[in-house]
């Protein structure tokens, strides 16, 4: 029997997971998919909120702050990248002023350090590339921008090492009731557990249901954007918001982490919790609505689209609860945006729930806060490289040609705790295809490194999802593959 299972491994799953294992219990950390961070996590702004547009008094307002002061400390320990970059939301007209204005005491209020009004030769002399039809703006330097799959994944890696079990391809389909917890039927096998936290992200409300009777739900919302090549990366040296209004909360300009631009998103409301695909009209009114902080949109540089799911939850706040009739089953639900900023922060808040329902959460010395770094080739000195392609040729092989990525960090990242296993996992974890070919030239190679890494055959290789497979039929001849696709289409007839 475990003493907490976590069901789904988003952010806010891992994060419960990491902040547990600090102490001496038995966890489970259940995902139906075949990786971590393969929900809302994997697609969204990236934004470390300032925490100004939070209604005052809601959680999320409270946890976007806590989480957002948390961030240097947590990716420093986890190796995440993480750059504090600062936030403006621009004002155009006399109306947006007073928006700003409101924001800003909004943000007072919700204890958003440092933050100020600028003036319009403040702002263009910050950012040259923006509107000269800007006003002002409300700058909030504690914004920041983050990895969000690379935090969610640091975190479950770290949760492992420190003694954290993790299921992956483990759907729950039903939960009993026992004396003392729960029984959770996945798709997997059954695990009995004390304490259940619900992270099921889109998911939460029907997990809920399974325990008690429906008391919110929750509404996809989907939000599109564009990705600009990392040629236009500096384009904007802040995140570039627009302001509110009732018409919606128009869209940003941000660079990323990894140095590309990202301009998004929409917000469309939709009846079905997978509907992950970009549609003309939706990234036809961003690219519109973005050229209101800047003419210049460099849309000759787009590289790629996605779009990511909301979780909106019909009550309006993140739901972080113990269920009334449930003893220590905890949803931690509806955790739309700022739900990555929150995610540290609404873990601590689950610990503090569980022990309220009786938990004996004893801190234990072996806890280890650091995760090995991730190799990244290109940021070693010439030295430093010399000496790894020494210990390891496959250093010296470039897989990736866009990202500059070798087989060596491409296998580091396979082998791994909470390694990847998909082709998508390893773009997430070490970029390979995330660059101008999008995986052109590098994803056959990706595909051979994983089979031999897996040790299984290179038509089992998946993009993603589970079923996802890549390869349907010989593209040549070739006896090696022909005979491997014999040796499958044999297996799948018996
Ligand atoms: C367009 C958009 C922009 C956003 N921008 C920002 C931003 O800039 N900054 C910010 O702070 N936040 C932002 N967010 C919000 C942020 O992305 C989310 O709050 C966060 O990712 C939610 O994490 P989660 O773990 O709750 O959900 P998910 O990442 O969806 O994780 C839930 C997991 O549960 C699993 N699951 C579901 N059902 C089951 C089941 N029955 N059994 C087992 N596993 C199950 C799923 O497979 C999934 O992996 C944005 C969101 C979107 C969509």
């Amino acid at each position: 029997m475990y003493d907490v299972a976590i069901i789904g491994a988003g952010v806010i799953g891992c994060a419960v997971a990491r902040e547990l294992s600090r102490y001496d219990v038995k966890v489970v950390l259940l995902e139906k998919d075949t990786d971590i961070a393969n929900g809302t996590t994997k697609a969204n702004s990236a934004i470390v909120h300032g925490g100004y547009d939070a209604k005052p008094g809601s959680l999320k307002a409270r946890f976007n702050v806590e989480g957002n002061a948390m961030f240097d400390k947590l990716c420093k320990e986890l190796d995440v990248p993480f750059q504090r970059i600062g936030s403006l939301v621009l004002a155009f007209d006399h109306e947006d002023m007073e928006a700003i204005q409101e924001l800003y005491e909004r943000g007072l209020i919700n204890g958003v350090p440092n933050m100020e009004i600028l003036d319009r030769e403040q702002v263009l002399a910050l950012e040259p590339n923006l509107s000269k039809h800007v006003e002002g703006a409300l700058h909030a330097p504690s914004a920041g921008i983050v990895g969000p799959w690379e935090l969610a994944i640091a975190m479950a890696e770290n949760a492992i090492e420190n003694g954290v079990e993790l299921k992956l391809e483990s759907k729950v389909t039903k939960i009993e009731k026992l004396e003392t917890g729960y029984q959770i039927f996945t798709d997997k096998g059954k695990v009995e557990a004390t304490y259940v936290i619900n992270c099921a992200g889109l998911y939460a409300d029907e997990v809920h249901n399974m325990v008690a009777e429906p008391s919110f739900r929750i509404i996809p919302r989907r939000g599109q954007y564009n990705v600009f090549d990392r040629s236009v990366g500096d384009f904007v040296q802040k995140v570039i918001f627009q302001c509110p209004t009732k018409k919606g909360k128009g869209v940003l300009i941000t660079p990323t982490v990894h140095g590309n631009l990202i301009v998004g998103p929409d917000a469309e409301e939709l009846d079905c919790k997978e509907s992950m695909e970009t549609t003309m009209e939706g990234l036809g009114f961003i690219r519109e609505q973005g050229r209101k902080s800047t003419e210049n949109v460099p849309a000759h540089a787009i590289i790629t689209a996605f779009a990511g799911l909301r979780a909106t939850p019909s009550t309006g706040d993140f739901i972080i609860e113990e269920v009334t009739g449930s003893n220590g089953f905890i949803d931690v639900a509806g955790i739309e945006s700022p739900g990555l900023t929150a995610a540290p922060a609404i873990a601590i808040y689950v610990l503090e729930l569980l022990k309220n329902s009786g938990a004996m959460l004893q801190e234990k010395a072996s806890f280890h806060p650091i995760r090995r770094k991730a190799i990244r080739f290109m940021e070693l000195t010439d030295e430093e490289k010399a000496e790894l392609i020494q210990k390891d040729p496959r250093f010296g092989k470039i897989i990736c040609r866009c990202e500059s990525i070798t087989e060596g960090e491409i296998v580091d990242i396979i082998r791994r705790k909470a390694g990847a296993l998909t082709v998508d996992g390893v773009k997430r974890r070490a970029r390979p295809g995330t660059g101008r070919c999008q995986g052109g030239f590098c994803g056959p190679r990706v595909m051979e490194i994983l089979a031999r890494e897996l040790e299984i055959n290179i038509t089992e290789v998946l993009k993603d999802r589970s079923g996802s497979y890549i390869l349907t039929g010989p593209t040549k001849i070739d006896t090696e593959i022909e005979e491997s696709f014999g040796a499958v289409a044999a297996a799948k007839e018996q």
